[in-house]
């Protein structure tokens, strides 16, 4: 340990941009075995470790990182899994520049972060290779049943903690595969979407049922699911995209970003997907301007390339240094031949099949109150960039859930979020739990695991109390 001093930070290798962009694939291959030991051996092994500490789920990192060092791999995986359900897919998506590995006393001290998830990829990865990760095989069966409602990471991470205690666990869904976001939202140059199979199949193998193309609210009632389980988690995430209102917005050839990456990821697993063939969510050949600053902007820059795209430009009324997004991600999305123009927020778009977006630029005056520097407008300054596919990816807010399933006393915050404890997703209503984005708005992944995880043990002494009443 402690080879920081002599050993330089080394990224898996990262395959050249006119490569990758020719297909969806992950863009960074696996470490060797030899080179994942050197980087996890970089670890000073603080007595107080930043990494974990800043690490949603409290990864135990400095163990597993000497583990994988001594070359003693099936330990570290296990060290690893007892404190997060998928650490392949955390060590591949999280934005560990801002969590674990930007918090790194290497990284603070000059010498480059420990490459920490990349090393945990790479553990589990080679743990699903040598057949450690088991189907879950609860010591017992418990009668009582869990519903969740929504199979993203924040419902199945729930799943896997209740179905090891041997609860009976059916999870819904409204898409017709599970994996949420994971599945449909994320591209597959970021996640490998057999990766987020095999965790699903595992799931089910171990006992969990999955009850796919349900809508809860219209194919079945939240009020039947509740009376049909013990328990409910609802995990639904945030679906509703905020919107655009500028002349000639309803133009044909302005869509919503999450209708782009559905499209693409369902082209990606094969599925017939005509409004991908009528090119109606297809970059093929088009000039394409996305509108937006964060990661899903980032996903449709990058789809977009990878679509074939005649240009992809991406408007941002921030700069650089003010943007939400990951900037790995704007460095991957450069590489690749995505064009940035900063400063610049569309006022109107030309044609009734979209022709141009006419554009403002923008300076940036004092901090607003997210602590970033508010865009002002430069009058005059406007001009048209030409496009025949415009993508908004301004963001997502929560769907006004007690409206559409109906429910009294379901209690949501000012931003339309369910009301929730943040240790225990309790809810307003009795036995109702909620996790994951519907509850901190839209988030990240290991945010999403750590309230599934959390939840799920609430709901373990929920069941047990009820059980002890029951009893008496
Ligand atoms: P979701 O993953 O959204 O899952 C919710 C599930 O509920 C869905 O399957 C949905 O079909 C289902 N559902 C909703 N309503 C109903 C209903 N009425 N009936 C039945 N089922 C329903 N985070 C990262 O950490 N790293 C990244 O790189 C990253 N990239 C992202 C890229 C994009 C394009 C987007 C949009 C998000 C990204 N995120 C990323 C954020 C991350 O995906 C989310 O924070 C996370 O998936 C939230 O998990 P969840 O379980 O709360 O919800
Ligand atoms: Fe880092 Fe995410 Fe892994 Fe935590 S879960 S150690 S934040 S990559
Ligand atoms: Fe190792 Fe960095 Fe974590 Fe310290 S902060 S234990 S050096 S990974």
């Amino acid at each position: 340990m402690l080879k920081f001093v002599d050993v330089a930070r080394d990224m898996p290798e990262k395959r050249p941009p006119n490569l990758r962009k020719q297909d969806f694939g992950e863009i960074y291959a696996e470490y060797a075995a030899a080179k994942a030991e050197e980087q996890a051996s970089r670890c000073s092994q603080c007595g107080v470790p930043y990494c974990q500490t800043h690490c949603p789920l409290h990864n135990n990192i400095p163990d597993w990182l000497r583990l994988t060092a001594e070359g003693r791999l099936q330990e570290a995986y296990e060290v690893s899994q007892a404190t997060n359900t998928f650490p392949e897919i955390c060590g591949r998506i999280c934005p560990q520049d801002r969590l674990c590995e930007g918090n790194c006393v290497i990284e603070q001290s000059g010498h480059g972060t420990v490459t920490i998830g990349s090393v945990e990829k790479y553990i589990t990865d080679t743990a699903w290779e040598n057949g450690w990760v088991k189907p879950i095989r609860p010591s017992r069966e418990r009668p009582e049943s869990v519903g969740i409602i929504g199979a993203g990471p924040g419902g199945l991470a729930a799943a896997d903690v209740l179905r090891r205690a041997g609860v009976q666990v059916t999870i819904y869904d409204r898409y017709d595969r599970a994996g949420g976001l994971l599945t449909y939202g994320i591209p597959g140059f970021k996640l490998e979407k057999d990766v987020v199979m095999k965790r699903i199949a595992q799931l089910e193998q171990g006992g969990v049922q999955f009850v796919l193309n349900c809508n809860v609210g219209e194919d079945l009632s939240f009020d039947a699911i509740r009376g049909k389980h013990d328990a409910v988690i609802i995990a639904t995430g945030v679906y509703k995209t905020r919107d655009l209102v500028a002349p000639g917005s309803d133009a044909s050839g302005i869509v919503r970003a999450i209708d782009f990456l559905t499209a693409s990821n369902r082209k990606s697993f094969g599925d017939d997907v005509p409004e991908f063939d009528t090119g109606e969510l297809n970059a093929a050949g088009k000039r394409v301007v996305v509108i937006g600053g964060g990661d899903t902007a980032m996903d449709c820059v990058r789809t977009s390339i990878r679509q074939g795209a005649e240009s992809v430009k991406c408007l941002y009324r921030r700069d650089r240094a003010n943007m939400p997004g990951s900037l790995r991600e704007v460095a991957n999305a450069e590489e690749e031949g995505v064009e940035f123009v900063w400063l610049s927020a569309p006022n109107a778009f030309d044609g009734d099949a979209v022709t141009g977006v006419r554009v403002d630029k923008m300076r940036l005056g004092l901090p607003d109150a997210s602590g970033r520097r508010a865009p002002e407008l430069i009058e005059g300054s406007e001009y048209v960039e030409g496009a025949d596919l415009v993508i908004k990816a301004l963001g997502f807010e929560p769907e006004d859930l007690p409206k559409l399933w109906g429910v009294d006393g379901l209690e949501v915050t000012r931003w339309g979020t369910v009301k929730a404890e943040f240790t225990t997703g309790k809810t307003s209503l009795d036995g109702v739990f909620a996790v994951g984005d519907i509850v901190r708005g839209a988030s990240l992944v290991v945010w999403a695991i750590r309230d599934g995880r959390d939840s799920a043990g609430a709901v373990l002494e929920y069941l047990g109390q009820n059980a002890m009443v029951a009893a008496e």
